[in-house]
């Protein structure tokens, strides 16, 4: 059953610009400002008491603290998103992880891209969970940890155009909806987090950075883990292509809600990014408990 998540409509954009001074690198709606440059150091934000009775109010008042971070591949979402999520004390979803564990399904038996009623039907059926009890939580389906094996290329190829099968987002959607009736604290990444499924979320994010960027990120992870050297040019082209895929689906195509705030990570490391997330989002729930955010 799919409790709808009630919290109040996000960003005014007063709350961005009551913190934004002092800032860069932070936009607001669909206009994304300077970045912050490297070397602008300013450690990370402490998170105090203040945070947890803030976290404890809002749920008692039957707010949950649901904060949305989208965006394309290679913006050091996941990294983020985990970091975030463990300095504020929140639960954390990689919604990219579920879609990844689809396209595995589909992979493992057998199923093309040309049958998509039978890739939904044997996703259902997997037994898709999320085991949030492992720190970062892990994803299992057809009755093991698929962690790893997800985020290998074969997954990576054919995770984008299964995901934009309709009904199988239908069925993400849902189960990331309960996901956030049974954790109220949530800091969850992906593509339309803001926009689709949590349209009411306290905060969205949506990072961005350069295809270069992004391409550069990627090869020095793929050679930290595996020691070779990618091809830059082809890892650009791949990360395009999936960003033309994702950005024209039907449903949950990847852009900005209007009421997001654009970070532009291309000239940011993760700590200022993680820093500025972390300030922005706290302003914005002491923001909304001041009732500055109407409740929907
Ligand atoms: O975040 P990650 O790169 O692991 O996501 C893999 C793919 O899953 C994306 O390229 C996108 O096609 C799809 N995805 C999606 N909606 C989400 C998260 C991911 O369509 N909320």
């Amino acid at each position: 059953m799919n409790t709808p998540i009630e919290t109040g409509p996000a960003g005014s954009g007063q709350v961005v610009d009551r913190v934004r001074d002092g800032m860069r690198g932070i936009g607001v709606g669909s206009v994304a400002i300077d970045v912050v440059p490297l070397g602008e150091r300013r450690g990370l934000p402490p998170v105090g008491e203040e945070w947890s009775m803030a976290v404890a109010r809002a749920l008692a008042e039957g707010r949950p603290i649901i904060i949305t971070i989208d965006g394309p591949a290679g913006t050091g979402k996941t990294a983020v998103a985990q970091r975030l999520a463990k300095r504020l004390g929140l639960s954390i979803l990689d919604t990219g992880a579920m879609y990844r564990a689809a396209a595995l399904v589909a992979i493992e038996q057998g199923i093309g891209i040309g049958e998509p009623g039978r890739i939904v039907d044997a996703v259902s059926r997997c037994g898709l969970r999320v085991e949030f009890g492992d720190d970062p939580p892990t994803i299992h389906a057809s009755g093991r940890d698929v962690s790893d094996r997800i985020r290998e290329h074969d997954v990576t190829q054919l995770v984008a155009p299964v995901s934009a099968i309709v009904p199988l987002r239908d069925l993400m959607i849902s189960m990331q909806r309960q996901i956030a009736t049974e954790h109220p604290r949530l800091v969850t990444e992906g593509r339309d987090q803001g926009t689709e499924v949590f349209p009411y979320a306290a905060v969205k994010f949506f990072l961005t950075a350069s295809s270069e960027v992004r391409a550069l990120r990627r090869a020095a992870q793929i050679k930290k883990k595996t020691g070779v050297t990618p091809n830059l040019e082809e890892l650009r082209k791949e990360i395009e292509i999936r960003d033309e895929i994702d950005r024209n689906k039907p449903r949950g195509a990847l852009k900005p809600a209007v009421d997001s705030i654009i970070v532009d990570t291309s000239r940011m490391d993760e700590d200022a990014v993680v820093g500025e997330l972390q300030k922005l989002a706290m302003a914005a729930v002491a923001a909304m408990l001041d009732g500055r955010k109407q409740r929907a």
